[in-house]
């Protein structure tokens, strides 16, 4: 069942078309991941979806209710979608645990639930040592945390995250997802904005790609994986390669310097033996990962 759709909808700032003819649908307890390059309109879908914009043109309907241009959704619709974006909605002269009564009070959670809820969520995120903390003095990513706890207070049924992991370190990033997972089995639909091709692989679900305000391709992973063009990733080696390896790097096309090795990659699906061919070479991998990548031809 569908719990929210987009029906052709675009977005206008002034002269700027952010979306065009976005067309798209999210399905009760499912997970949408919502990927593109910087200024694709990955946000401004995200902020249409959770009700913080309205559309230019073409219509929503979320949670069976129909919302034209220009219509705002009823607090009825509201109380049933969580938001994390880019600014966290939060007040920095009110400590976490401060935060969380406040925002528990506005959906008519008592404060000892919103504390047992909270403390239970900021434990999983490993951010519990900064209850009672001042909000303000939080580094993005422990802010980002909270953010997700007070969006989650509510238990929404729709839950619109814009690349709640920007700002983590990966552990908290890996954590973050697999709480995200435990609230698929809960019902919560996630949709879910990110720029990185790393997390793709990491969250099961239906992918959007998009592309200068357009969708240029949507299905699951499987299906997308070949749409995905003109990857560039860094690996990290332990050490510097020596003369042989640094020939053989150059003939995959590889640019070295130092200890790093950049590597174009034609699919997604290559990359699995870019790894095994470093090693091949007797080369020891710290880390790879992915500069950029282009939506090959689609555009
Ligand atoms: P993404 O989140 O994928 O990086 P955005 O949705 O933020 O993309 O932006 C899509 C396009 O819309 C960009 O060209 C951006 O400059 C423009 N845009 C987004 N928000 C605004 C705004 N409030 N006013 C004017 N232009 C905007
Ligand atoms: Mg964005």
């Amino acid at each position: 069942m569908a719990i929210l759709e987009l029906k052709s909808i675009s977005k206008n700032f002034k002269e700027v078309r952010a979306l065009e003819d976005i067309s798209m649908s999210v399905e009760k307890g499912s997970i949408t991941v919502v990927i593109g390059p910087n200024g694709a309109g990955k946000s401004t879908m995200e902020k249409i979806m959770a009700g913080l914009y309205t559309q230019s043109s073409g219509a929503i309907v979320a949670f069976g209710k129909r919302f034209e241009r220009g219509e705002e959704y009823t607090p009825e619709i509201r109380e049933k979608i969580g938001y994390v974006g880019e600014n966290y909605a939060l007040y920095d002269n009110l400590t976490v645990k401060a935060n969380l009564e406040f925002f528990g009070a506005l959906y008519g959670i008592s404060k000892n639930e919103a504390d047992a809820a909270a403390q239970s969520m900021l434990r999983e995120l490993d951010a519990i040592e900064f209850f009672d903390r001042k909000v303000g003095t939080l580094s993005r990513g422990t802010k980002q945390k909270i953010a997700l706890c007070r969006a989650l207070l509510n238990e929404p049924e729709l839950l619109v995250l814009d690349e709640p992991t920007a700002f983590l370190d990966p552990y908290s990033a890996e954590t973050l997802r697999e709480k995200i997972e435990a609230l698929m089995h809960a019902n919560t639909a996630v949709v879910y904005a990110t720029q990185r091709l790393e997390e793709l692989g990491r969250l099961a679900g239906r992918v959007v790609l998009l592309n200068k305000g357009r969708i240029i391709a949507k299905g699951t992973l499987e299906e997308l994986l070949d749409k995905i063009r003109g990857i560039r990733v860094e690996a990290v080696l332990l050490n510097a390669p020596n003369q042989e390896q640094k020939k053989a790097l150059r003939k995959i096309g590889a640019l070295v310097t130092g200890n790093r090795a950049i590597i174009n990659v034609k699919s997604m699906k290559e990359l699995p033996s870019i790894s095994s061919s470093l090693v091949a070479l007797g080369l020891k991998v710290a880390t790879i990962s992915y500069l950029d990548y282009d939506l090959g031809g689609m555009k």
